[in-house]
């Protein structure tokens, strides 16, 4: 009922622990729903990434930049930072995230198909690593910024070297129709126009082809059109630097899944790339932090249906998105199972008024009201896609630590969520715009006729 990868995960005279905590005592003292992170497993994932690196010759020159999306909790890129990964932001705010929770900004690449102008100017003041660019357009706003600035902007394209990753339509981004990078065949005439701008500088190719691969070959299909792509380029005097191959390795969700092993997925990359001058980076998102977590929650009803049984928890899709959002599927089990009580089948449902609401479908569990339910693999796209639809407070989160327990993020309470709304006021008043000059007798003449 377990599945594998998550070592941190026992269970004790039947109880279940993180390390060597007892969930039970987890929820007494913060409350369920909780986010539960186990400090021992981020750091193994990101030693394994580091460890397939350094067994190999070519892995000296290559980079694991994390990705900050899938989980972006300071303590997270902290810990990270502290063991030396650089990261992959799509945003202005993961920027200013990696660089409040110690991040080297020089480590940093930047991603995503609409970075805006004020993105940009401050990743170029931060002095970031890469851009990786994903339109011609985004190439000249990069061009135009960088040039107020009097600086160069290091830059690789994205391309899409259209390679079918098998996995989820909505997590497929490396083909022809996706709205990421350029296509392969375009990217050719956009180096040489980038290589001709004042303001940039061409330093890499990079790619993401997908999200949870649990195959490898796509990578090295990737791979070798990237290459074919340089070699064309370095013909025309565009000599390329690094190769960045995004992330996008899997992880067993369920126990009939194998995720690839690390250094079996990277070894053979490195190898194709060993005997040129060429630095690698990595984006790995999910499989850092995935199996580092799981949602604890409580079972508020046990609801029998027609047909269908519901366990009423107090987690909902607001603190989960991916079973509503991809019918992803989380393994769920029971805290601490009491001898006696009757298994059923449940769909395991949140209190959110949305019929896709669910957190599992047809599970078999001995539960009874009050009692707890982990939710596993949830450290990667769990709390970072989390919402407060509902008015749902978002949960807090936890890092253990051996026989440590700290708070990484507080629970947040209603009053917090809507802290930044305000009343309109009950009689007309100007209200100027920014940058006008409010006439005040006007205003509230054309403003007069409130409902
Ligand atoms: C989402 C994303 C990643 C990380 O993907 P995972 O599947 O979590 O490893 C890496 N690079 C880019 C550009 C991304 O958009």
């Amino acid at each position: 009922m377990m599945p594998p990868d998550m070592p941190f995960l026992t269970r004790r005279q039947g109880v279940l622990h993180v390390e060597e905590l007892a969930l039970p005592e987890l929820a007494q003292a913060f409350g369920t729903p909780c986010h539960v992170y186990s400090h021992a497993a981020l750091c193994a994932n990101l030693r394994a990434f580091q460890a397939a690196l350094g067994a190999h010759p070519a892995g000296a020159r290559a980079r694991v930049c994390y990705a900050v999306k899938a989980n972006s909790n300071l303590a997270i890129l902290n810990l990270f930072a502290r063991m030396g990964a650089g990261f992959d932001i799509v945003s202005g705010g993961e920027l200013a995230r990696v660089l409040a929770a110690g991040g080297d900004a020089g480590k940093v690449v930047f991603s995503g198909v609409g970075k805006r102008r004020a993105e940009i100017h401050a990743a170029l003041v931060a002095k970031i690593l890469c851009f990786n660019v994903e339109s011609a357009a985004e190439l000249e706003r990069i061009n135009e910024i960088a040039g107020t600035l009097g600086k160069r902007a290091p830059i690789s394209l994205r391309v899409n070297p259209d390679v079918d990753p098998q996995t989820h339509p909505y997590i497929a981004t490396g083909l022809k129709r996706a709205k990421f990078g350029v296509p392969i065949d375009a990217a050719l005439a956009l180096y040489e126009h980038a290589a001709r701008l004042p303001h940039i500088r061409v330093e890499g190719v990079d790619c993401h082809i997908g999200s949870q691969l649990l195959d490898c070959a796509p990578f090295m299909e990737a791979l070798e059109r990237l290459l074919v792509l340089l070699d064309a380029l370095e013909k025309r005097g565009i000599p390329i630097r690094h190769l960045d191959l995004g992330g996008g390795l899997g992880v067993a969700y369920r126990q009939d899944e194998v995720a690839p092993e690390i250094s079996a997925c990277l070894a053979p990359l490195l190898d194709r790339v060993a005997d040129r001058n060429l630095d690698l980076i990595f984006e790995p998102g999910r499989r850092l932090t995935a199996q580092a977590g799981l949602l604890l929650t409580r079972v508020e009803y046990l609801k029998p249906g027609d047909g269908v049984n519901f366990a009423i928890v107090d987690a909902a899709m607001n603190d989960l998105l991916r079973p509503a959002l991809y019918g992803a599927w989380h393994e769920i089990v029971a805290v601490a199972p009491k001898t006696g009580t009757p298994t059923a089948i449940y769909d395991v449902v949140g209190p959110i008024c949305e019929s896709g609401d669910f957190l599992g479908q047809k599970r078999a569990l001995a539960i009874e009201p009050d009692d707890l339910l982990a939710i596993l693999s949830t450290g990667a796209y769990g709390m970072a896609m989390s919402s407060q639809y509902n008015t749902r407070p978002r949960a807090v989160e936890i890092m253990v630590r051996g026989n440590e327990a700290h708070v990484i993020r507080q629970r947040e309470e209603a009053a917090d969520l809507y802290a930044l709304e305000r009343l309109l006021p009950t009689r007309a008043t100007p209200v100027p715009l920014a940058g006008s000059t409010p006439d005040t007798d006007k205003n509230v003449a054309s403003h007069a006729q409130m409902c």
